[in-house]
């Protein structure tokens, strides 16, 4: 299955391991704008390490993110997948989507479209 409009940003450093994968998924009841971002394979001592630093509220070196730089470039791709993905929620909010006035969802889905797990 694939999303209805996607994009995928590289940073400005090239790494692949801060590319942005933006995706926009059209529904009835509301569209989904989901960022896909790469976690970085790490040995288990060290991602064990850091889980544990994490629960103890203990700050690594550059915190507990990681960072993609967006190129000015690619700002016209962003701005439009983010147009439509307004257009999409004005739609479904006059259609009577159950999202309220505002079109702000209050939680995840009851069925995420994660294909992360190699699902479809
Ligand atoms: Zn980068």
């Amino acid at each position: 299955m694939a999303a209805d409009a996607e994009e995928v940003l590289n940073c400005a450093c090239y790494d692949a391991a801060h590319m942005l994968r933006v995706s926009l998924w059209k529904d009835p009841s509301g569209p989904d704008l989901i960022v896909t971002v790469h976690l970085t394979p790490r040995p288990l001592l060290k991602r064990t390490w850091e889980a544990l630093r994490y629960v103890m509220s203990r700050d690594l070196p550059h915190g507990h993110f990681e960072e993609t730089l967006l190129r000015v470039q690619d700002v016209p791709r962003l701005r439009r997948l983010l147009d439509q993905f307004e257009q999409a929620s004005r739609e479904a909010s006059s259609a009577g989507a159950d999202d309220g006035p505002t079109g702000q969802k209050v939680g995840p889905r009851s069925t995420p479209r994660n294909t992360a797990d190699g699902g479809d």
